[in-house]
Parts: C-alpha cells; structure tokens; sequence
C-alpha cells in the first residue's frame, strides 16, 4: 500500500498501531478474493468479531461503516472478519492465524512486519457460518411513556400496557 493511504489511514484513527496495520491487511485480503474496493453503499457488508483498532481501517478502506448499516458488531473476542458482496454472492471469512504474534519484536516493527506481509500469511480464509445480515431497516418512532423521548420501535418494550425505552424499562424492572 503507499505511503499516503497509510497516513490517511493513521489520520482517521488517530494514531499508529500493530492493530490497524492488521485491519489494512484483512482489507488487502477482501480485495484479493472478493474484489472489494470500497463500498459506497451497503454492496459489501463487514462482520466483525471484534471492536479493535483494526475495524478502523475497515471503515476508512472497504467503506464499512456503523452509520450506513454494513459494519456489523458480532463480538465473539476473535480476530475475525467476514465480508459478504450482495451483488455477486460471495463472502470469506479472514481470521488472523495464530501464528502472527507479536513475540520479541517491539510495537513498531510488528506494525512495520505487518504492513511487509502477504495478506494471505496473516489470515486463513473460511467460510462464514452465519449468513448475511438483512439491509439496514428503517423503523418508526414511538415516544417513551416515561422519559418523553422517541426510540425506535422495534426496541419498544410493555410494562403494564406503557411503551417504554430499554433504558426506562430496565430501570422500571429493577425498581420492583
Ligand atoms: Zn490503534
Ligand atoms: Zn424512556
């Protein structure tokens, strides 16, 4: 990768780091078996395993994003990440092999070792076992009975016949 899109990378993030030369790679990896550039529209959806300094580079490369809906948290503390094309069909799943390790080198040569590596060295590609998320819905506004304020309907829950946010409600359940 040049030089350039690497600072403009570090920009975005906001500072150097082993985990974003890992993200830039696993974006490397989308673009060999995929074809993913970047995505202007929800085309290309990210599934994430993490929330480490690596999604940032996903963001910035592959045009996942948390705003337009293709950039999906499905934490399970792994280094894994799973692209799926809607035009084409297609979809990988990247997990870091255990063999990448930091081990007697310090964080700046990691990163530097990183950068140098061949994306397919870094990760093994599988097949994703969960299928792809639905587009990104729009739902209705409904006013919480208790704060006043307009939450999303599908995260409306009953207490006595009151709608109430998840915030009033946990609230309410601990109170009884
Ligand atoms: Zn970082
Ligand atoms: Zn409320």
């Amino acid at each position: 990768m040049s030089d350039t899109l690497w600072d403009r990378c570090v920009a975005f993030h906001g500072h150097e780091c082993p985990g974003l030369a890992i993200g830039i790679k696993v974006c490397e990896a989308a673009r060999r078996h995929l074809g993913i550039v970047f995505s202007a529209d929800e085309q290309v959806v990210c599934v994430t395993e993490n929330d480490a300094c690596c999604v940032d580079a996903i963001q910035f490369l592959a045009g996942c994003s948390v705003g337009k809906g293709n950039l999906i948290f499905r934490n399970r503390g792994k280094m894994a990440f799973t692209f799926f094309r809607r035009d084409t069909g297609e979809r990988a799943r990247f997990v870091l092999k255990n063999s990448i390790s930091r081990g007697e080198l310090d964080r700046p040569a990691f990163q530097r070792a990183l950068l140098e590596m061949d994306p397919d060295d870094v990760f093994d590609k599988k097949e994703p076992t969960f299928s792809l998320p639905e587009t990104a819905r729009l739902f209705a506004g409904v006013i919480c009975e208790q704060c006043g304020e307009s939450t999303a309907e599908h995260m409306v829950r009953l207490k006595e016949g009151h709608k109430l946010c998840l915030d009033c409600f946990d609230e309410y359940s601990r109170g009884w």
